[in-house]
């Protein structure tokens, strides 16, 4: 790799005084600080006396070229196919939600329906207008609900990876307490309070499945708007820190991948808040809303009821583990923008709820007599099937093996003497840092990837023989490589070609043993 660093270290005396390190890759792409998680260097070392008012110039006179050019260097290398990969993505991505919605409605979930297509997105447009304005104040007040919550004083207070500026922003871990808070809400309102909200009739989550497509259109719209906003407020100052990949200086692609890395308002940080919140609670409670309404219509199965209760259950494992996600690639790297704002409130909750749609809709053979003699529980039970439990054993299979490996590196990122990963071979990198070479990460080099789409499949499969909602696992399946690609770039710079190609022949699959 060539590197040019500007890496500068004074030390005085027995005292070592650091003032600055910066460095960054000739293509800008990563910049170098001192010490810290995340980042690595070896550098000009200036000694005392002699050198150090010399040090002391440069390195004033460094900070000064360096702003804000060194700190927001610009993005020459391209991701997506540049800026008309970029153009491409954001007009489709919001015509694929609404396509769904489309050949996917209340009364229908077919891709025999896909042929027209055509007409059915244009009637689900004006079919939701006479809701949208009902569906935007929901939206709105959903969204400013989870930033009140993020910024309750409760639940820790965790400091993120250090930045390139050398600062560690802190966040507010307390996800998991919204999604508490949000689903015994729900509970009590559905089943004990009952206000009139919503059409005039006592509350009943099924309201909320009849919304979906108003919903939709107004979390597209919205994604679209608070985009267009935080693209416009990075450019308030010079002194905002970029996303490297961000600043590219076309508007299409910054727009996408995201501009600035960390907008926050005070203590809210906007990107940390939205990853994990409005979006993944709102998938849990839409899927609960089909139940309800399923259970309304007499369309309750086994299935629906499996997909609804897994899909909590992986909503809730990430919450209870937000704190992990401080590391993970969108909070580290990407930027704020359409990518990530769209995915959160638009993509995730109206397509990842399709299986539950699907199930609620489509009429079942053989739904639970809500009426009759048996106790729900029992119906449910005496539901399940040779396949379903196929679906049950692939759901659990691949839960294990990405909550194990993800719990086995983020374990191992923080105490790699802790008993439970001791054991594990490592390879030792020039960085400093060491990389797992056995247990799940001695698999392949992505096995948390493949757990997670283990899991998608068996939620597609408890569909039964419908299409639709095989959507997930296809379009996922593209995420994680496009995903595991990126990461694997960023790894290769982060640990140099040397130790990289030394990795890949301890681990050399990416995904799939012999396949990938
Ligand atoms: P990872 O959690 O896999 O993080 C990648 C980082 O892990 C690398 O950059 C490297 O960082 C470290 N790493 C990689 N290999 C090793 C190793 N052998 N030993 C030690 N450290 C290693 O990826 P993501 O952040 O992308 O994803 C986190 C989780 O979120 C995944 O389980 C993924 O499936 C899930 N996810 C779910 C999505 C959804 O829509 N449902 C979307 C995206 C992700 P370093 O070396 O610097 O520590």
């Amino acid at each position: 790799m060539d590197t040019h660093r500007k890496f500068l270290k004074l030390e005085t005396g027995a005292t070592p005084v650091r003032l600055i390190a910066l460095g960054f890759t000739s293509d800008g792409r990563q910049l170098l600080t001192r010490g810290g998680k995340g980042f690595h260097g070896s550098g000009v070392f200036f000694r005392p006396a002699s050198d150090f008012f010399t040090s002391l110039a440069s390195c004033i006179s460094m900070a000064a070229v360096a702003s804000p050019t060194v700190l927001n260097p610009k993005t020459t290398h391209y991701e997506w196919l540049g800026p008309p990969g970029a153009a491409f993505i954001v007009t489709s991505l919001p015509l694929v939600v609404l396509g769904f919605n489309a050949i996917c409605d209340a009364t229908s979930c077919s891709m025999l329906d896909a042929a027209a297509i055509l007409s059915r997105v244009p009637d689900t447009l004006r079919s939701s207008l006479a809701h949208l304005p009902l569906a935007i104040g929901i939206e709105v007040a959903w969204l400013v609900f989870h930033c009140v919550l993020y910024l309750l004083p409760i639940g820790k207070r965790v400091k993120g990876t250090v930045l390139r500026n050398g600062k560690a922003l802190t966040y507010n871990i307390n996800g998991l307490h919204a999604f508490v808070l949000c689903h015994v809400l729900a509970v009590l309102l559905h089943f004990v309070f009952r206000p009139v909200l919503l059409f005039g009739e006592p509350f009943d989550l099924s309201q909320i499945a009849d919304l979906f497509a108003p919903l939709a259109v107004a979390a597209l719209l919205l994604s679209i708007v608070g985009s267009v906003i935080l693209y416009v407020a990075s450019y308030r100052s010079s002194k905002v820190l970029l996303a490297l990949g961000g600043n590219s200086g076309s508007p299409v692609y910054d727009f996408w991948v995201g501009r600035e890395l960390n907008p926050r308002i005070g203590q809210l940080d906007l990107k940390f808040m939205c990853e994990l919140r409005p979006g993944l609670i709102g998938w849990s409670l839409l899927n609960w809303a089909f139940v309800a309404s399923a259970y309304n219509n007499g369309n309750l199965t086994l299935p629906l009821v499996l997909v609804a209760g897994f899909q909590f259950w992986y909503v809730l494992d990430a919450l209870i583990g937000e704190a992990g996600n401080l590391t993970m690639m969108d909070i580290v790297h990407d930027g704020f923008g359409f990518m990530l704002c769209f995915g959160d409130h638009a993509w995730v909750p109206f397509l990842y709820s399709l299986q539950a749609k699907c199930l609620s809709v489509v009429r079942q053979s053989h739904p639970v007599q809500i009426r009759g003699s048996a106790p729900l529980l029992s119906q449910l039970v005496g539901q399940l099937d040779l396949y379903t439990g196929v679906c049950i054993a692939l759901h659990v299979v691949g839960y294990i093996v990405f909550r194990g490996a993800n719990t086995q590196k983020d374990t191992f990122r923080r105490d790699p003497s802790d008993p439970a990963v001791a054991k594990l071979k490592i390879m030792k990198t020039s960085a400093g840092k060491s990389l797992i070479i056995s247990g799940y990460w001695g698999i392949c080099r992505h096995p948390n990837y493949v757990g997670d789409w283990l899991m998608t499949l068996a939620w597609s499969m408890l569909a039964g023989g419908y299409v639709i909602p095989f959507f997930q696992p296809v379009y996922f399946a593209i995420l994680l490589i496009h995903r595991q690609l990126r990461d694997e770039g960023q790894m290769l710079e982060k640990y140099g070609a040397e130790d990289w190609k030394r990795y890949c022949s301890h681990v050399p699959y990416r995904l799939i043993p012999y396949v990938y």
